[in-house]
C-alpha cells in the first residue's frame, strides 16, 4: 500500500523506515539485524547493500527490534535536527541493551562518517561506527564487537561504489526500485556537509547499473530512479578505456531506456549547474524516460548563490527552466530551497518567492538553514538569521508552494494520463494509486471485473485534485 511519491528525493514519511524482511524468503537464519534508515534516497539505497552483506553472513532481517541480535540506523548528517533525532533512537536502543545484553548496536552513514569514534569514547551510545564506503567490513566488525572490542572504520574511499552487491530491495512494491549510480559529491555548496561525510564523487560502472536495471525489469520492476547527488555529472571510464569511451549521464539514461519501452526511468538530484541539453534531447526522444526533473534552486538571490558557492546566477537558473520547457514542454520541475541563510536579507527572500513563481514547481523540499560544523559556512559566516526570522520565511515559501502546487494539479483537471499503478491505496482497498511520468500521486477507483494488477499501465481521466493528489478514473 502507498500513497507516497516513492522516488522523492528525502522523504519525510520514510524517516526511520524499518527494513522489512522480505518476503518468500527460503533461508533460515540464526541471527536477526534490524535497521532504520534516515535522510536521503541515497541512505535507503545504501541500507539495502547492508541488507545483502549481512544476508551473506548468516543474518535475516526482522521489523522487531527486541528480536535482533543486531541493531543497525543508517543515519543522516544534512540538518541538525536530522542528527537530534538520531541519538533519541540510539538512546532508546541503548536501553534496550541493558534488558538484553549482547545486543550489538551500530551507527552507519554520514553520522558515523561526521563523529567517528566519538560515538564510541564520548558517548558511549554505540559498538560500531561504519561511514558510507565502508560497509564491505561490516563481517569483521561485527565479529571483533561480539568479541567485545569497539569497532570503527570511517575511511572514505575513491574507488568503492558497491556496483558488484546485488541489494536486498527494502519495503518494496516490486514496481519501483532505486539504483545507485554515483557515489559522493565534489560540489562543496558552502551550507553543506556531504562531501564531508561521503568523500569524492566516483561514478559506477556503467555495464553493472545497466545490468541491474534489466535484473529489476525481468524480476517484475517497471520504474527505476537512477540515484546521485548530482547525476548530471555522472561520468564513467572503464579501467582499460580512454576518455573516447566515457559514458556522460545522457548516454547511460539512453541505455537504460532502451531496456524496455515498458520500463520508467527517474533520475535525482541534478545540479542547475550540470544538466546539459543532451540529457534534456535524451529525455524528449525516449517516452518512458519520466519527465520530472528535481532541479533545486536553494534561493532565488544571486548574491545568497554566491554565498551558498551554487556556481549560478538567478538569471542562469531562469534560462535553464526556459529551455527545460522548450525541449520538454510537459516536464514537471521540482526543487529544494533553504530560507535564512546567512546574510539573507527580505529582498532575497523576496527574490526566493519570485523564482518559486517563475519556475512554477510542481513540489519543493523546503527548510531552513541549519548550520554544520565543518562546512565551508560554519567556517566562513555568521549563521546570524534569529530562528523566528527563518521559521517565518519558511512558513512563507510553504504557502507559495502549497498555491503553486494546487494551481497546477487544477490544470491536470479534464486530462488523461498514463498511470503507472503502484497498488492499493491507503484509504481503500478498493482503489488504486499510481503515478503519472510527472510523478505526481493519482488515486482512482478499481474497475469491476477488470484485469488491472499492481505494475500495469492504465490512462486515466482526472477529475478532481488536492495540491498533492490527482483524483480520476480509468479512460
Ligand atoms: N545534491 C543535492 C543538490 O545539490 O541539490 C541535494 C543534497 S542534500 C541531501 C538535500 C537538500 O538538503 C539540499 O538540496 C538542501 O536544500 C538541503 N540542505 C543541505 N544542507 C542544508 C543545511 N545546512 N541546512 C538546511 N538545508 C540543507
Ligand atoms: Fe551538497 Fe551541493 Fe553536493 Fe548537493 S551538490 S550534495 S547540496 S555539496
Amino acid at each position: 500500500m502507498l500513497d507516497l511519491a516513492t522516488t522523492k528525493v528525502h522523504d519525510e514519511a520514510r524517516q526511520g523506515e524499518q527494513f522489512a524482511p522480505f518476503t518468500n524468503d527460503p533461508n533460515i537464519y540464526g541471527k536477526r539485524f534490524y535497521i532504520e534508515s534516515y535522510g536521503c534516497q541515497m541512505n535507503f539505497a545504501d541500507s539495502e547493500v547492508v541488507a545483502a552483506i549481512l544476508n551473506k553472513e548468516g543474518f535475516g532481517a526482522t521489523r522487531n527490534v527486541e528480536e535482533a541480535d543486531l541493531i543497525f540506523v543508517n543515519t543522516c548528517s544534512i540538518r541538525e535536527k536530522a542528527e537530534q533525532t538520531v541519538r533519541k533512537r540510539l538512546t532508546d536502543f541503548k536501553r534496550l541493551k541493558n534488558e538484553k545484553p549482547g545486543t550489538l548496536i551500530g551507527v552507519l552513514g554520514c553520522m558515523a562518517e561526521r563523529l567517528k569514534s566519538k560515538f564510541l569514547e564520548e558517548e558511549k551510545l554505540v559498538d560500531i561506527v561504519v561511514g558510507p564506503d565502508a560497509y564491505r567490513s561490516l563481517p569483521r566488525l561485527v565479529n571483533e564487537a561480539s568479541d567485545g572490542q569497539k569497532s570503527v572504520n570511517v575511511l572514505l574511499s575513491r574507488e568503492e561504489t558497491y556496483a558488484d552487491i546485488a541489494p536486498v530491495r527494502l519495503n518494496s512494491n516490486g514496481v519501483s526500485a532505486f539504483v545507485s549510480i554515483m557515489r559522493g559529491c565534489n560540489n562543496m555548496c558552502s551550507f553543506c556537509v556531504v562531501p564531508f561525510t561521503r568523500g569524492r564523487e566516483r561514478s559506477r560502472d556503467a555495464a553493472s547499473i545497466i545490468g541491474e536495471c534489466r535484473d529489476l525489469f525481468e524480476q517484475g520492476y517497471k520504474e527505476v530512479t537512477l540515484l546521485g547527488q548530482n547525476v548530471d555529472s555522472y561520468h564513467y571510464i572503464s579501467n582499460d578505456g580512454t576518455e573516447a569511451d566515457a559514458v556522460s549521464f545522457a548516454s547511460l539514461l539512453e541505455q537504460v531506456a532502451r531496456i524496455s519501452p515498458e520500463l520508467r526511468v527517474r533520475f535525482s538530484t541534478s545540479h542547475p549547474k550540470d544538466i546539459t541539453d543532451d540529457v534534456l534531447h535524451t529525455m524528449a526522444a525516449y517516452e518512458n524516460i519520466c519527465k520530472c526533473i528535481h532541479l533545486p534552486v536553494q534561493s532565488g538571490s544571486t548574491r545568497v548563490l554566491q554565498l551558498m558557492n551554487r556556481t549560478y546566477t538567478r538569471e542562469w537558473y531562469m534560462k535553464k527552466v526556459d529551455r527545460i520547457r522548450e525541449i520538454l514542454p510537459e516536464c514537471s520541475i521540482t526543487t529544494d530551497i533553504i530560507a535564512g541563510f546567512c546574510t539573507e536579507t527580505n529582498e532575497d527572500h523576496q527574490d526566493t518567492l519570485s523564482i518559486m513563481d517563475y519556475s512554477n514547481y510542481v513540489y519543493g523540499y523546503m527548510f531552513y538553514y541549519s548550520e554544520r560544523p565543518g562546512t565551508l559556512a560554519q567556517r566562513r559566516y555568521q549563521d546570524d538569521i534569529p530562528l523566528e526570522v527563518k521559521k517565518k520565511r519558511l512558513q512563507e515559501i510553504i504557502e507559495k508552494q502549497n498555491q503553486l502546487s494546487l494551481n497546477d494539479y487544477k490544470k491536470d483537471v479534464g486530462q488523461t494520463y498514463k498511470v503507472l499503478i503502484d497498488g492499493d491505496s491507503k484509504r481503500s482497498s478498493e482503489q488504486w494509486v499510481g503515478r503519472t511520468s510527472q510523478n505526481k500521486v493519482v488515486i482512482f477507483p478499481k474497475q469491476d471485473n477488470a484485469t488491472h494488477k499492481k505494475g500495469d499501465y492504465v490512462q486515466v481521466t482526472i477529475n478532481d485534485c488536492t495540491q498533492a493528489t490527482l483524483f480520476g478514473s480509468i479512460a
